[in-house]
């Protein structure tokens, strides 16, 4: 039990296909996560909106999808206390494997279901929320969604994202930058009295998709204590690739340590949302494959930060 992972999108999976999250036909279930090495999974709840929302056939409003998926969290969750149960701070997670138990976060990506009123960051929070990413592709109360349109990409935050990092820093809940416009993120950067992350995210210098942070952004973000989870997408890893393969995923890691600092460094997989891609280690279980190449290059201490150091001090320097 090593690995946290901040990003995955399998509770959107599992409200689509309706099978268990204990063993569903998902990249990540609780059984691939125990045997791939999970100490804690960070679960978000992908808000859909737009067409996506058309997409998936959701009806609902924004924040009457995000109530639906809270419920199902809470359901799937609490049907396997033998296998994982909820971390609400950094200690749980401890308590938790004391029990021979992986841990769960909620986590929310796109703000959307905020819709400018403060007291729902609240409500989130009290729902176990602990990580929200302010922006997916789309703009929202909070700001914009990157662009590669160096214009759109520098927008700011709105002035009630501004309101809502506060908040979000006042409750304990950590701030998430990736999908957002560079131009937030420097705003994020300057205003955020805890550190950081870009949940999801690769560098900008190995694959141009403007997902990615630029040395820049890297450097930054190390600066103030953030961490970056490797994005495992193909595209994201390297310009027009299908294979999401272990050397580019290592590679990123190297340089990434290199531009940012090894405390920098985490896991953000974005399994079960990265459907594009062939993957060379089959899914979660196959983990312990990109953790033996990865061992080439970093020492163990160092491994011990990104598998699983880092984040729980992000974690604690926001939620206690
Ligand atoms: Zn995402």
């Amino acid at each position: 039990m090593k690995i946290i992972d901040m990003h995955c999108d399998t509770l959107l999976e599992c409200y689509r296909k309706k099978k268990p999250l204990r063993n569903g036909p998902y990249q990540i279930n609780l059984e691939k996560l125990k045997s791939g090495g999970c100490l804690a999974q960070c679960f978000a709840i992908f808000v859909v909106s737009h067409d996506t929302a058309d997409r998936c056939g959701v009806k609902e409003t924004p924040y009457g999808f995000y109530r639906e998926m809270v419920d199902l969290y809470q359901r799937e969750i609490t049907a396997n206390p033998d296998l994982i149960s909820p971390a609400l701070c950094a200690g749980d997670i401890e308590s938790n494997r004391s029990k021979g138990r992986m841990s769960s976060l909620l986590t929310v990506e796109d703000a959307v279901a905020v819709d400018g009123r403060i007291e729902r960051i609240d409500e989130f929070f009290s729902h176990g929320v602990r990580m929200m990413s302010l922006t997916w592709n789309y703009e929202n109360s909070i700001g914009y969604p990157n662009s590669p349109d160096p214009v759109l990409h520098g927008r700011k935050l709105k002035p009630f994202g501004v309101e809502a990092v506060e908040r979000m820093n006042a409750l304990g809940m950590i701030v998430d930058v990736s999908h957002l416009t560079e131009g937030g993120f420097d705003d994020v950067a300057l205003l955020s009295r805890r550190p950081f992350v870009a949940s999801h995210s690769c560098a900008r210098a190995l694959g141009s998709h403007q997902r990615n942070l630029t040395d820049r952004q890297l450097k930054v973000l190390g600066e103030k204590g953030g961490i970056v989870g490797i994005n495992f997408c193909a595209q994201f890893l390297e310009d027009h690739a299908v294979l999401s393969s272990i050397d580019t995923i290592v590679r990123h890691m190297i340089y990434i340590r290199d531009k940012a600092g090894i405390e920098a460094l985490a896991w953000g997989s974005d399994l079960d949302g990265i459907d594009g891609s062939v993957l060379e280690y089959g899914d979660y279980a196959g983990f312990p494959r990109i953790l033996h190449a990865l061992s080439r290059h970093f020492t163990e201490d160092e491994l011990e930060r990104i598998n699983h150091g880092n984040f729980l001090r992000v974690f604690r320097e926001n939620a206690g």
